[in-house]
């Protein structure tokens, strides 16, 4: 699952370095126009923003494929358009260098705990938690990938790959069971997973079309239309804000039922715990990214950057 997660990311980096001409070129567009003198700039603005494009679209159709773990690759990807100033990667250095050690922690435990047996495969482990809790309605298949693991409320299906699903390992298990605690969370009609669900799609969405508005805000030195791209952009941290919590508290439930149900014996869960603590680290760094990006981009705007 790790190795999903480290794919997406270093899949993402490379297309940031590609942006920086073409924003800083739109950069330069905003500053000669903000001076004065930008007559003739505005098709080279728009022709630089065109260019940006195929990455914006490229990105939100990334941003499509649902999963577990990936959600916070996935913030990592909607930050992609956004990586061309470098000095936005100093501001966000932190978060990256926690997002980074996250992704080793997650990658390193779940190899270890992949080593170490489970009595029961994942598959089971969350069939058996969920008729625990009466939600026998919510099946549960395999699906193709590495870390594609994830709950779907729409249909109440829980997915679970092909390293989870017929594994006897506490990592298995222990995934298999923080699927289940959405699954959960779900049936029991939790408010913050429903705003989570509704905030799913405008994130998205927001974060996309954020991007593209601020980006032609930003060609057309049209201030208002820049600070509207960073507002729909703020979609994407709200998410981030609704989701973090929920993330924790389905591990939180995933611990305590493999214990209460035997799945795992108490002197095993160290190993569990983390998997699943590493994980919730990388929805931290994602959260924190998202926020720092969104400030940085205010600050830019309200004119803290000035070069
Ligand atoms: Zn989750």
């Amino acid at each position: 699952m790790s190795a999903g997660c480290s794919r997406r990311s270093a899949g993402g980096w490379p297309g940031g370095h590609t942006q920086k001409g073409h924003v800083a070129a739109i950069q330069n567009a905003w500053l000669v126009q903000k001076s004065g003198n930008g007559r003739a700039r505005p098709q080279k603005s728009l022709a630089s923003a065109a260019a940006v494009a195929p990455t914006i679209v490229a990105r939100i159709v990334l941003s499509q494929s649902p999963a577990l773990f990936q959600e916070a690759a996935q913030a990592d990807r909607t930050m992609l358009p956004f990586f061309f100033d470098f000095r936005l990667l100093i501001w966000i250095a932190p978060a990256i260098v926690l997002a980074l050690w996250a992704q080793w922690r997650v990658k390193s435990a779940f190899a270890a705990a992949s080593r170490l047996p489970a009595p029961l495969s994942g598959a089971a482990a969350a069939r058996h938690i969920l008729d625990s809790a009466g939600a026998s309605n919510v099946q549960v298949e395999s699906v193709g990938g590495s870390l594609t693991d994830h709950y779907d409320p729409s249909t109440k299906v829980l997915r679970l790959s092909q390293d989870v699903y017929g594994a006897k390992s506490l990592a298995a298990v222990g995934i298999a069971a923080h699927e289940a605690g959405h699954a959960l969370q779900d049936a029991e009609k939790s408010s913050l997973m429903a705003v989570r669900n509704a905030a799913v799609g405008v994130a998205n969405f927001g974060s996309g079309l954020g991007i593209i508005v601020f980006m032609i805000g930003l060609a057309m030195a049209l201030q208002p239309l820049a600070w509207l791209g960073i507002i729909l952009f703020g979609g994407t941290v709200f998410f981030q804000l609704v989701n973090l919590p929920l993330e924790i508290d389905a591990s939180n439930r995933a611990k305590a039922q493999l214990v209460a149900l035997g799945i795992v014996p108490e002197a095993d869960m160290p190993a569990v715990n983390s998997v699943l603590n590493a994980a919730a680290w990388t929805y931290v760094a994602a959260t924190l990214q998202s926020i720092l990006t969104l400030l940085y981009y205010a600050s830019y705007l309200s004119g803290g950057s000035d070069d």
